[in-house]
This record gives C-alpha cells, sequence and structure tokens, in this order.
C-alpha cells in the first residue's frame, strides 16, 4: 500500500541574521492511510516547521534546499500556491493548532465560519444556508451540546475545551485524509485534554483520516498514536510502533525522554534532560545529541550517525546499535592514526 504522506530526505533552513538556521535536516517519514503518527521532542526540535512544510505555511524567512513531500503521489513543493489553496488545504489536510484562542474569527459566529469551510469546500457550488444542518451535525458529533443553539454564537462565549472542539469539527467537517495537530492539548486542562484525544480517536475511527500528531508529551502520544518519530535538533533519532517504542527505546534521547514522564521512572522525582538543544546555527560536530548524552564516547564527536533499521520497524541514529558503521569509522580512525604517526 502507498503511503499518504511520504517525506523524503526533507531540510528546511530558516535565514537569520546569524546566517542558516537548520530545522528541519534530512528528514524521512510516511504516514500511512488511517494511521496517527506522532512527532515528539523538545521545544525547538523542528516539529511545527515540518508541519507546516506540509500545508506550504512556512514564512518567508525559510526556504527548502532539499527534499520532496508526497502526498497522495504529487510532491507538495513543487505544486502552486493556487493549487495548494484550491485542492489540498483546509480540504485534503487540516490543520489544528495549539492556541484555540486565535485560530477562530472573533467577530464571526461560530456556525458562520463552520458553514465556511464547506462552502468552500464544495467551491461555492451549495448555498451556505443548506450547509447548516451538516455544521451542526459535525458540532455534535465532536461533542458540543446543545449544538442548534451554539451554532448562533461567537467564540468568546465558548470555554477553551469547546473552542478546540469547534476547530476539530472545523477540522474534519471537509473530510480531510490528513489532520496534522500540533499540540492540540497543550492550553488545555488534564480532564479535556483526555477527552478531546478521545474525541479525536473516535474521529478518525469515522473518517478514516490519517493524523500526524505533534507534541513535546510522550505521555500524550501513547494514548493514541501507531506510530511515533523521535526528533531532536531537526532530526529523526528514532522510529517505531508506539508499543516497540516505549517497551524497548533505543536513543539515548528517547529514553531520556520517557525517564521525565511521571509514572515511567520508578523514582519519586521527575528526571530532567540537562542542558538544551544545540544552537541551530551553529550545530556540534557528530551526533548533536552527544553533548547531553550519558552514553557519548570518541566517535559521537566526530562522526553522525545515520538512522537506520536497528529491527523491523525500529530505527535508530545511533553509534551503540550500529555496530556496523561504528566499525567503518573506528576503521578510519586508526587510518588517520597511522597516518598522523607515520
Ligand atoms: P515547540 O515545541 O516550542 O513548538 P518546535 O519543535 O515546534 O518547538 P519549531 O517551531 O519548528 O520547533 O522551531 C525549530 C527551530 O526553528 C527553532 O530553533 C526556532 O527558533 C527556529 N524557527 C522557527 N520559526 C522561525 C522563523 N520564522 N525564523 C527563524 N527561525 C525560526
Ligand atoms: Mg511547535
Amino acid at each position: 500500500m502507498n503511503a499518504l504522506l511520504s517525506i523524503e530526505d526533507l531540510t528546511v533552513q530558516y535565514r537569520t541574521r546569524n546566517g542558516y538556521s537548520l530545522a528541519v535536516e534530512d528528514v524521512n517519514l510516511e504516514i500511512k492511510n488511517g494511521e496517527i503518527f506522532g512527532l515528539v521532542g523538545e521545544s525547538g526540535s523542528g516539529k511545527s516547521t515540518l508541519g507546516k512544510a506540509i500545508v506550504k505555511l512556512l514564512p518567508v524567512s525559510a526556504e527548502i534546499p532539499a527534499g520532496k513531500i508526497f502526498f497522495k503521489n504529487r510532491d507538495i513543493i513543487t505544486l502552486s500556491e493556487q493549487t495548494i489553496n484550491n485542492e489540498i488545504r483546509g480540504k485534503e489536510i487540516s490543520m489544528v493548532l495549539q492556541n484555540p484562542q486565535n485560530a477562530l474569527n472573533p467577530v464571526f459566529k461560530v456556525g458562520t465560519q463552520l458553514v465556511d469551510v464547506l462552502y468552500f469546500k464544495n467551491n461555492k457550488k451549495i448555498k451556505r444556508k443548506n450547509l447548516k444542518q451538516d455544521a451542526i451535525e459535525m458540532l455534535k458529533k465532536t461533542g458540543i451540546s446543545d449544538p442548534e443553539y451554539r451554532f448562533e454564537e461567537y467564540p468568546h462565549q465558548f470555554s477553551g475545551g469547546m473552542k478546540q472542539r469547534v476547530l476539530l469539527a472545523m477540522a474534519f467537517i471537509s473530510h480531510p485524509s490528513l489532520l496534522i495537530a500540533d499540540e492540540p492539548t497543550t492550553a488545555l486542562d488534564v480532564t479535556i485534554e483526555a477527552q478531546i484525544l478521545a474525541l479525536l480517536k473516535d474521529l478518525v475511527r469515522e473518517y478514516g483520516t490519517s493524523i500526524l500528531y505533534i507534541t513535546h508529551d510522550l505521555g500524550v502520544v501513547s494514548e493514541i498514536t501507531d506510530r511515533i518519530a523521535v526528533m531532536y535538533a531537526g532530526k529523526i533519532v528514532e522510529s517505531a510502533k508506539t508499543d516497540d517504542l516505549f517497551d524497548e527505546p533505543l536513543h539515548p534521547y528517547t529514553k531520556a525522554l520517557l525517564k521525565c514522564l511521571p509514572g515511567y521512572s520508578s523514582k519519586e522525582q521527575l528526571a530532567t534532560i540537562p542542558g538544551q538543544v544545540p544552537n541551530l546555527n551553529n550545530k556540534p560536530t557528530g551526533c548533536n545529541f552527544c553533548p547531553r548524552c550519558d552514553y557519548c564516547f570518541a566517535l559521537c564527536q566526530k562522526e553522525e550517525p545515520r538512522l537506520r533499521e536497528y529491527k523491523a520497524d525500529h530505527s535508530v541514529a545511533c553509534f551503540l546499535y550500529n555496530q556496523e558503521e561504528k566499525e567503518e569509522a573506528e576503521v578510519e580512525d586508526e587510518k588517520v592514526n597511522e597516518k598522523e604517526g607515520a
């Protein structure tokens, strides 16, 4: 089966006063039909940049020097803004963001905004009044009680959790093939978060939509995802089926993220990962995680490990699991030493 979304060797960089900042580097990932795919990493690891690249919403300061983003076998990067607008964004691919406060227009009624999505999805061919019932149905599906009444209200009359439900209604009403959910529950309290996650799962089951779920919280993705990719300093350092990642985390960064989860480690005090994501204008030579890694050895400071399949459906970019690469590099080392000695 072909993947719905297939990202190949994608690099995204921002032009800054201090030169180029490499936010996404050589990323490869695939999302299948109906799959919930989690993208996890600390703040600044490049998750949102990757999400925005998929719907061509990167700011003008961003450049894509390399890579392809195949969605239904068409490379998004090569499509015109007009094609993206008419055929992809908000239709085939929807997006839900962290802060529902800013995503709804305060001057229009919630119902009007929902109907608008359908109106444009149908290329303005169906009258707005004939779309009202579908919009109300969708509000009901997302758990808004008394939807007929709520349809006539303005965003400020909704709580944060209800606004996020409305945004999910807006995202799903056009029956997209892919939803990019960028930290959709971070601004909500844990009870509402759990409800929204359960709702997402229901909607995926009903509509067969695939989701790219972006979050810094491994705990959240464990609840709903089929597969997870862990991102660090713009690169994917590990990817696996969700259960495999939790049962046998490989990369020291993944292990460190897991230790930070409440309930995962037996220690009473929550762990934190010392240090921070490196400066993307000036990444360290070798493995990006090396300065914070307990297992870092000489080779890691010199060479960058590539993402390789360690076992079926479980890839990792770390020399600890890549004997072949390690040995190759060590042979190189010896040669250099021989030359120096000569
Ligand atoms: P968070 O969890 O905080 O949302 P993130 O993983 O989504 O973080 P991004 O927002 O993709 O990270 O940022 C990745 C890197 O790109 C960061 O170093 C950030 O400073 C940089 N960056 C993001 N947007 C811009 C921009 N418009 N101009 C310059 N640099 C940017
Ligand atoms: Mg982000």
